[in-house]
């Protein structure tokens, strides 16, 4: 294979990213009781939270949940049925459109695990993970390893 038969820079993240239907989710409404079971289930550090609808509303994750229950000495587990999802959830994260390119799907995970993937209307396309993006990576510099060696 050949450098033209592997466009990786032509990757969009449509073509990257785990589709909605695969993505565990929590609603705006969700106490953060439900949030946690379905992090600490599934295994995710965080997921994404949607309205009924299915628009792209922020993320949840463990920490920020843990975070919003930590009394002065003690986990106050009682409150995680009190607080929902959408009072404590991330909003300042920075989203990817379908037809966005290798390049900036990259840039995106630099600072993230995940970044989610909505349309123009702001609905849930997916998400794109840093391990796809390195993964592609990886294959794109072994296939072409030649290019980066100088001869030496
Ligand atoms: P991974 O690439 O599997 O290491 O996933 C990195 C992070 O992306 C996970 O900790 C989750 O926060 C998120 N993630 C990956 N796959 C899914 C999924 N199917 N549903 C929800 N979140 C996911």
């Amino acid at each position: 294979m050949n450098i033209k038969a592997l466009p990786l820079l032509q990757l969009t993240a449509e073509s990257l990213m785990i589709s909605s239907e695969k993505v565990a989710h929590v609603q705006l409404n969700n106490p953060l009781e439900h949030a946690l079971l379905i992090l600490v289930k599934s295994g995710y550090s965080a997921v994404p939270v949607l309205d009924i609808q299915y628009r792209f509303k922020g993320i949840i994750g463990k920490n920020t949940i843990l975070n919003e229950i930590l009394g002065l000495e003690r986990f106050e587990l009682e409150r995680l049925s009190d607080i929902t999802v959408e009072r404590v959830m991330i909003t300042n994260t920075p989203c990817l459109n379908k037809s966005d390119h290798f390049l900036t799907c990259l840039k995106a995970v630099m600072d993230h695990p995940f970044v989610c993937v909505v349309n123009q209307e702001g609905y849930f396309d997916g998400i794109v993970t840093r391990r796809e993006i390195l993964k592609q990576l990886n294959k794109y510099i072994h296939v072409n390893k030649d290019l980066f060696y100088d001869g030496r």
